[in-house]
């Protein structure tokens, strides 16, 4: 990695990594588009959370707002490279055999960090002095879709960049765990976001079904904006009640759906 210690070594790392971050969109998107959005998947139909059409537009929208997202994304892994240039952070490079056991640890702390950081702020956004500042953009999207991943105003964008470069300067972790992360990440940001439900029926019951959220959650959230408020896990929308009452019947409704009902 070239040294970040110009505007000009700044400005070809952002677009370095803009042109990942984006390219990372429009495949992850674009792949469960395909499976789940054209003709030849419309078996998947039954499984919709929400059956209406989607507005006029609605995704190329989504598509614009990414874009942007995506730049601040940018800039804020940047500033993150600058300061592990820099030895700010606690980003390590050798792997000990130790790391069989850590990388999955410093995962889980990341994503528990990221989780917590995440919900409350969400809540915050919701607050009606706040919201059409900051979160009305994401929420423009009445039924979301697998564009809908990064759909969000600069503001919002900025609030979800800066917690990443802050766990790195407080959580040690080797770039394996933060690759998995970003991959993590991206790849729950679009199946929350399909409103399509793809888990299995009965997973609302079993340990694992429990606690990640998918499509079901996050599409009754974008419907009434009061309840599920979590990013990958259901933990804190259990703990602080603000789960939705009708997710377990809507879950079990979409999730026994054939899939083979429409398209054979
Ligand atoms: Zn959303
Ligand atoms: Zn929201």
């Amino acid at each position: 990695m070239p040294k970040i210690n110009d505007i000009t070594s700044f400005t070809v790392i952002t677009a370095a990594i803009f042109t990942i971050v984006v390219v990372r969109y429009f495949i992850a998107a674009g792949v469960f588009h395909l499976l789940f959005y054209t003709s030849k998947s419309s078996k998947w139909n039954s499984r919709k959370v929400n059956q209406q059409a989607y507005k006029k537009g609605q995704f190329q929208k989504e598509i614009k707002w990414s874009i942007v997202s995506s730049l601040i994304f940018a800039v804020a892994g940047t500033l993150t490279v600058w300061l592990w240039q820099q030895g700010k952070t606690q980003i390590y490079e050798e792997l000990g055999w130790l790391d069989i056991i850590y990388i999955p640890v410093s995962l889980g702390v990341a994503m528990f960090l990221h989780e917590t950081y995440y919900y409350w702020v969400h809540k915050a956004m919701h607050h009606p002095g706040v919201f059409r500042y900051v979160h009305k953009v994401h929420h423009e999207s009445l039924i979301s879709s697998p564009w809908t991943a990064f759909s969000f105003h600069p503001l919002e964008a900025l609030l979800e960049a800066v917690i990443l470069p802050l766990i790195l300067i407080v959580i040690p972790m080797h770039p394996l765990a933060i690759l998995l992360h970003l991959i993590v990440m991206t790849l729950s940001s679009v199946i929350n976001h399909l409103d399509i439900e793809i888990y299995p029926k009965n997973f609302e019951n079993h340990w694992l079904g429990k606690w990640i959220i998918g499509a079901t959650h996050h599409s009754l959230h974008h419907k009434d904006f009061k309840t599920n408020y979590g990013l990958y896990f259901t933990f804190w929308d259990k703990w602080m009640a603000t789960e939705n009452g009708n997710f377990n019947k809507v879950f079990k409704e979409k999730s026994r759906q054939k899939i083979f009902s429409a398209g054979g």
